[in-house]
């Protein structure tokens, strides 16, 4: 080896690699134990423990040895900081890091060696399927391109074209190419057509490499990241929608630090586009009997905990009339599905599954009916109980079906392109007289929703508002202007005028 060569490191090979953030995170722990009980694995029954290495960390500094490796076999005489049999259960989570009262970064550590036994060790539980199956397929799961076009055309997904204000809906392998999960995928399809979102799929899409960087396979992970970043650019994406909080995650935060132009992407999850829409009146949503069973939510750790989403979720599920069952672990403190760092495909070798503890508490809530928001905890719990959906799926249960009543060029008055009136569900005379009165007091003016609350001097839910007023511009007696993509009313002075109608 060159003396170049040898100088190369590839992850937290020996303790001398270890980053000073890392050493300091070594002395700064007060050993509370409350990573270790945050641990899906560790509650799982496994021999991974968060306090553990830290404290193991702290050992092998003060033992001053630079060489002494820090990952390596259980059975080593001077035992490593972290064993590869701890580390191949990790799946990522991030509950250590997060429960940890002095910021200790467990993740560092973690990756880090995982990096190290993947790119330079190749000992202990390295995913080298995972890492063929991506080579040769493109796709986590192994499968044929053909598969994901045949989905792509028995769902009629549209393809992407790049025009303006649409949508980049990135499926992520699992929706791409598991069937399992087509009702998902035809649900979302379904909530989109609704609210007449432009939207298109891509024939090209690859895995994002989010689950090749976790596994310690940074060069995979890297290939994979430029060649989605080239192909966004090329396609002239804009704003993506993914279902997958993985894929949500990497593209969002860490593309970036390939490539500055990949920051000024919008990217969204699912549920928080069907939470914008839901308030905007776009997707008419209610109870489909009346009221749904209890039901419980499981939140995903890379949503919750990572993007710290936990409202946009809950906000559209009660929307559309829906009741979550108290889970024990819930919001930033959710229990992970044990699908993280590929363990939604790996074969557990070594070690206990990570999903039972998860699938104890749910069942123990005694919901009928289980709601993801991610394609892999989907797949990890299902049948947890009797049955398992993606958010979509249960809000395209809820969707009241209405006839759109017409559309209009964008721009002037009327309703802009893309963009749906909705036959009200119920009218309310009462708030429009008053609305209708307060345009008689100023009938010059144009007003947003909020300004025509505040001097009509009414406090109701602002959908209900909106409702009102787009009733009474297809009454005739308001009419719908549009500036800057806000929407304003006024009264309609000229009310035989047919072009200021809906
Ligand atoms: S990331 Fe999750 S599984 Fe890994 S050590 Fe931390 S809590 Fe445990
Ligand atoms: S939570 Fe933080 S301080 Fe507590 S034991 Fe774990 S690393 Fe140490």
């Amino acid at each position: 080896m060159s003396e170049e060569a040898a100088d190369v490191t590839l992850g937290l090979e020996a303790v001398k690699d270890v980053p000073w953030k890392t050493r300091l995170d070594f002395l700064a722990c007060v050993e509370c134990r409350r990573c270790t009980d945050a641990c899906p694995a560790h509650v799982a029954g496994n021999v991974l423990d968060p306090r553990g290495f830290i404290l193991a960390g702290r050992r092998a500094l003060a033992a001053g040895k630079p060489d002494d490796v820090v990952i390596g076999p259980m059975a080593e005489a001077a035992p490593p900081v972290l064993t590869e049999e701890a580390l191949g259960v990790c799946v990522t989570c991030g509950a250590c890091e997060y429960g940890c009262p002095v910021g200790v970064e467990h993740l560092q550590l973690l990756i880090g060696s995982k990096r190290a036994q993947t790119l330079a060790s190749g000992r202990g539980v390295v995913a080298a399927d995972f890492f063929h199956a991506i080579e040769s397929t493109g796709n986590a799961l192994a499968r044929p391109k053909a598969d994901r076009a045949k989905l792509l055309k028995e769902l009629e997904l549209p393809r992407f074209t790049g025009a303006d204000g649409e949508w980049l809906l990135w499926l992520g392998c699992i929706w791409g190419f598991n069937r399992d999960q087509r009702p998902a995928v035809a649900a979302f399809k379904q909530l989109l057509d609704a609210a007449q979102v432009p939207y298109g799929v891509l024939d090209e899409e690859v895995c994002c490499g989010h689950h090749s960087r976790r596994q310690g396979e940074e060069v995979q992970f890297q290939d994979l990241a430029r060649r989605t970043i080239e192909l966004l650019h090329e396609k002239k994406a804009r704003k993506i929608v993914t279902a997958c909080p993985h894929c949500l995650h990497t593209m969002r935060r860490e593309y970036p630090q390939l490539d500055g132009g990949a920051a000024a992407l919008e990217i969204v999850h699912h549920a928080q586009l069907l939470e914008r829409l839901a308030t905007d009146r776009r997707l008419p949503l209610r109870p489909a009997d009346g009221a749904w069973e209890t039901v419980a939510f499981h939140d995903p750790c890379y949503l919750a905990r990572y993007e710290g989403e936990t409202a946009a979720p809950r906000a559209v599920l009660a929307a559309a009339g829906v009741s979550l069952a108290n889970l024990p672990n819930q919001g930033a403190r959710t229990l992970c599905c044990g699908g993280g760092a590929a363990g939604f495909v790996r074969e557990i070798r070594h070690g206990k599954r990570v999903d039972p503890p998860r699938r104890d508490e749910i069942v123990a809530s005694g919901a009928k009916r289980l709601v993801t928001a991610c394609p892999e905890c989907r797949m990890m719990l299902d049948a947890a109980v009797e049955q398992t959906q993606d958010i979509a799926e249960l809000l395209a249960a809820s969707l009241v079906r209405v006839e759109p009543v017409s559309t209009a060029p964008a721009g002037g008055h009327g309703v802009g392109e893309g963009e749906t009136m909705y036959k009200p569900v119920q009218d309310d005379p009462e708030l429009e007289a008053k609305i209708l009165q307060m345009f008689e007091h100023h009938p010059q003016e144009e007003m947003q929703l909020l300004d025509i609350a505040g001097k009509a001097h009414v406090s109701c839910k602002l959908c209900d508002l909106r409702h009102a007023a787009d009733h009474l511009v297809e009454e005739g007696q308001l009419c719908l202007c549009r500036h800057g993509g806000g929407r304003y009313y006024k009264l309609d002075e000229d009310g035989a005028s047919q072009d200021n109608r809906i």
